[in-house]
């Protein structure tokens, strides 16, 4: 018998917990010559979700629980549940059921034809709107175009398999600012991916809005890229150049017209313009200090604060 580890990040998901077991049973009783083990990793739910995961653990010996000491987010909590998990294969997926359980046969029959890791492409189904489809995926095609990691493929969905040798790598990594979509990319092994429907949320709602999107794009973005530095050096000798000949075009016209070129709005906006690269490229290089200095510190991704593994 093969063991499979799932992986499931909680954050206030009481409406789920249940619900989600039940489907990975019927799913794994057709499935013959495997076992699994869920690992919910509660990070910092506000709800009754570690009341609900206590008690399922009780009732089921394959349930397992990682409470975090608060809500360090989604990155950590599947982190944490890797760390966790000794099945022959790891499984990571949301808990709202957007990830069909359904799937993993799926999944599993990849990784016996021997692949170490099978990603998975959501596709949208028609009610999703065509503003997430989008942004989704020219972030990742932009993404995969400025930095050394192909995103392109399954690159917008954490429900993924692992083997157990991948996942031993995966242990190492000490890095603080968590991109896991970017860091199975990176590693290599053999990777394939599968596609699958997108489901609407069980219940409960989201915890990412806008803001929290933005702020995940730019980690990934600083995480495998350091290409937004170079910035600075190219425009530098873009504008440098372009001086020089605007320079000299002025020079030889007040020659040829014999009258100084007045101009106080076209200097005003030099100035402004030149004042606010200065200060985005001064940000550029500001994250990535606040990177280094958070990475230096070494604090743990995350707190266990009660475990029943
Ligand atoms: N999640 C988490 N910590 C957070 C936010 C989300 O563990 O701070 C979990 C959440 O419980 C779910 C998964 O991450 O299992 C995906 O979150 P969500 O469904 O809210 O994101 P969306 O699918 O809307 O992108
Ligand atoms: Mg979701």
């Amino acid at each position: 018998m093969k063991k499979i580890s799932i992986v499931i990040p909680v954050h206030n998901e009481e409406g789920n917990v249940y619900l989600i077991y039940q489907r990975m049973k019927t799913v794994f009783s057709k499935l013959e010559n495997y076992t699994f083990e869920m690992i919910f990793v509660n990070d910092g739910s506000r709800d009754n979700s570690q009341l609900i995961l206590e008690q399922l653990s009780q009732e089921f010996d394959n349930v397992k629980y990682l409470e975090f000491s608060r809500n360090f987010g989604h990155q950590p909590a599947v982190k944490a549940g890797i760390d966790f998990a000794d099945g022959n294969a790891v499984i990571s997926m949301d808990a709202d059921l957007q990830h069909p359980p359904e799937l993993i046969p799926e999944l599993i029959e990849k990784w016996e034809e021997g692949y170490d890791v099978v990603l998975t492409n959501r596709k949208y189904p028609k009610e999703i709107s065509y503003f997430k489809k989008k942004t989704s995926e020219v972030f990742y095609k932009f993404l995969s175009s400025i930095s050394d990691v192909d995103l392109k493929k399954g690159g917008g969905s954490d429900f993924r398999l692992m083997d157990a040798n991948v996942v031993q790598s995966f242990r190492n990594f000490t890095e603080d600012d968590l991109f896991l979509r970017g860091l199975t990319s990176w590693m290599g092994f053999k990777q394939t991916s599968v596609n699958f429907l997108a489901c609407a949320r069980n219940a409960g709602e989201s915890s990412y809005n806008i803001k929290k999107m933005m702020k995940f794009a730019f980690t990934g973005i600083t995480a495998f890229s350091v290409k937004p530095l170079y910035l600075a050096a190219y425009l530098g000798f873009m504008f440098s150049a372009l001086s020089v000949v605007g320079y000299g075009i002025y020079v030889i016209e007040s020659f040829v017209s014999g009258t100084e070129i007045s101009g106080w709005a076209s200097l005003i906006m030099t100035i402004v313009f030149f004042g606010g690269l200065q200060l985005i490229i001064l940000g550029i290089f500001g994250i990535y200090l606040g990177k280094i200095f958070k990475q230096v510190k070494e604090r743990p991704n995350y707190i266990i604060r009660s475990k029943n593994l």
